[in-house]
């Protein structure tokens, strides 16, 4: 059997796609073939260039869709709004950073809704839309943080643990159709959201930005580099591929080593 790895035909969605790993996944789905759909909560004219951007670059048609991923009826009205949807990737993400006494209740819920209830209420609707197409793809972005803990991220890390318990019950209840349903489990990528760490992280140990990423960040990366959004999507385009046509339930680490450690 020839391994294709041709998208052309499908349509990916992509929650929290205008920057960073949801954006790089975007292009490299394109750049196989696939027709994308670009989301946040924004809708500047910025956001709807990237879709035309993409557009231009790749020949696929490319949509700019906002709806606020923390909001249960808006995560259902994108993927309704993108009316097909193939390959569902649940990358929306925030992060806040404090001790459990201090950590805001409102912080706890938002990033408990963004990061984790949006992939349920998306992919309840992305899921019979797969059946109807007898095709579909659930990627779940987690992270080394759904894997492995640290303190003073209790909500990431609660969130990020509850998707990949998320991905495993879905793929189970699709386990005997033509979907899969996996979890791509990033190290450190310098995307807004890292960057947005790094002079909090400079105060705290009265550090430089490159000691910061040199001796806290990459001090957990084994292979002592960010792993970079291109290979976020380039994960993401080999599990769309027919060599993912049997990987199903399972978490993909692409984090130079963390989780060996
Ligand atoms: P980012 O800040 O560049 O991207 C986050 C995206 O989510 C943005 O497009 C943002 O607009 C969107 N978003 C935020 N709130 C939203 C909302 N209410 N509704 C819709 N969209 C919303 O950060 P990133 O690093 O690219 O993060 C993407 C995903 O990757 C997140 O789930 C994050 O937890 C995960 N991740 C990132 C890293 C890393 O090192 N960068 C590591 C592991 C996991």
């Amino acid at each position: 059997m020839a391994l294709i790895y041709d998208l052309s035909g499908k349509t990916a969605v992509i929650t929290g796609s205008n920057s960073g790993i949801g954006l790089g996944i975007a292009q490299q789905l394109a750049k196989a073939g696939a027709n994308v759909v670009l989301n946040s909560f924004t809708n500047n004219d910025e956001d709807h260039a990237l879709a035309e951007e993409i557009a231009k670059a790749s020949g696929v048609k490319a949509r700019y869709i906002q709806a606020d991923m923390s909001k249960g009826d808006e995560c259902r009205q994108l993927i309704e709004d993108a009316g097909v949807c193939d390959i569902l990737i649940n990358n929306a993400g925030i992060q806040h950073v404090a001790p459990i006494p201090d950590f805001p209740a409102a912080k706890w819920d938002a990033i408990i809704a963004i990061n984790l209830s949006s992939a349920f209420h998306t992919t309840a609707v992305a899921l019979p839309m797969m059946r109807k197409a007898g095709w579909g793809r659930v990627i779940n972005i987690a992270s080394a943080h759904g894997l492995t803990a640290s303190p003073y991220k209790s909500a990431y890390i609660a969130a990020k643990h509850g998707i990949v318990g998320l991905t495993k019950t879905t793929a189970l209840e699709t386990a005997e159709e033509p979907i899969t349903a996996n979890a791509i489990c990033p190290g450190y990528v310098l995307t807004p959201l890292v960057e947005s760490q790094i002079p909090d992280t400079m105060k705290e140990y009265d550090m430089s930005r490159e000691d910061v990423i040199k001796n806290v960040m990459l001090k957990r990366q084994p292979s002592k580099e960010f792993a970079t959004v291109e290979q976020m999507g380039g994960t993401a385009a080999f599990l769309c591929s027919t060599a993912g046509d049997q990987i199903t339930g399972t978490t993909i680490s692409v984090d130079g080593g963390w989780t060996a450690l």
